[in-house]
């Protein structure tokens, strides 16, 4: 294992795999593609680390990245064999955070994928993605963009996504890339009760949805463990989130759906979760 670091930080750790395309859990996706483990952005809400094996990157989100130094010529041999199918790319690592101006594994990865004619499902909080719009465009009929915007509001996104872009960055990159024609899509997820579940949040991202065309998904809140120790900062949004009606913010957003004559979908209700001690058990051990 080499270790070198990128400025004071993160730290970087380079690997090498033996895959580069996973079976996915998500029925929309066939695979999934990660070049890196760890994610700079840091949200404080971030599930990936549970999905995260590298332990490092895992117990020490943000602050360690790990990079998959030989996925791309592991990636050119298994579309050789692999039946083509739609690629997830950042599902459990944004895929654009700020290493990848530096490595380009993603880069390289679509441009591998797209020459396959394997079809890609990308998904980000990072307007990095800009630089790849040449390769987008010419691959529009294999490719769509997903950005995560929790809130407009940068003072929430702050405390919620200390390191990851702007939103009003996100919203402007999403303009750029669906003003091309490529299809986009807005993920507001979590909703996190107190942070980002009142009209003014929701009306504006669906808003941003109708004027870039794009597909509006939403996901609530899913406690995790990590959520309930000591002093973490979600630690009373997860607990009210028990008794939290969510099937009444639903309605709320289909309401402004409606209204924007937007589509709708939720985003994650068909993700298989791994087993995790829920709020439930939490409140059992109390
Ligand atoms: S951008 Fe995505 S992967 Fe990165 S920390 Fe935030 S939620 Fe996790």
């Amino acid at each position: 294992m080499n270790v070198k670091s990128i400025r004071s930080r993160p730290r970087i750790v380079f690997v090498k795999v033996k895959e580069a395309l996973s079976r996915s859990g998500l029925p929309d996706l066939d695979y999934a593609l990660n070049p890196y483990m760890g994610c700079w952005h840091s949200c404080i809400y971030c599930y990936a680390r549970i999905y995260t094996w590298y332990r490092e990157a895992a117990e020490n989100w943000g602050e360690v990245i790990v990079v998959k130094e030989n996925i791309t010529s592991i990636l050119r041999r298994e579309v050789k064999y692999k039946a083509r199918g739609v690629v997830g790319v950042g599902t459990i690592t944004d895929a654009y955070q700020p290493v990848e101006a530096v490595y380009k594994l993603t880069r390289k990865s679509l441009e591998i994928l797209f020459s396959a004619k394997f079809h890609a499902s990308i998904q980000t909080k990072n307007p990095l993605i800009l630089r790849d719009l040449d390769l987008l465009v010419e691959n529009k009929n294999l490719v769509d963009v997903g950005f995560t915007i929790t809130t407009l509001d940068s003072q929430v996104a702050k405390i919620i996504e200390p390191r990851a872009p702007p939103p009003k960055a996100r919203a402007k990159a999403l303009e750029t890339i669906a003003s091309h024609g490529v299809e986009t899509w807005v993920f507001m997820g979590p909703i996190i009760p107190g942070y980002n579940d009142d009209d003014a949040s929701i009306e504006e991202l669906v808003r941003l949805a109708k004027e870039t065309n794009s597909i509006f998904y939403y996901d609530k809140l899913r406690v995790k463990d990590f959520m309930l120790k000591g002093d973490h900062v979600l630690r009373s949004s997860a607990l009210k989130s028990k008794y939290y009606n969510w099937n009444k913010l639903f309605s709320k957003i289909e309401h402004y759906c409606r209204i924007y004559n937007v589509k709708c979908l939720p985003g994650m209700e068909y993700k298989q979760e791994k087993p995790s001690t829920t709020l439930d058990k939490f409140l059992k051990r109390k």
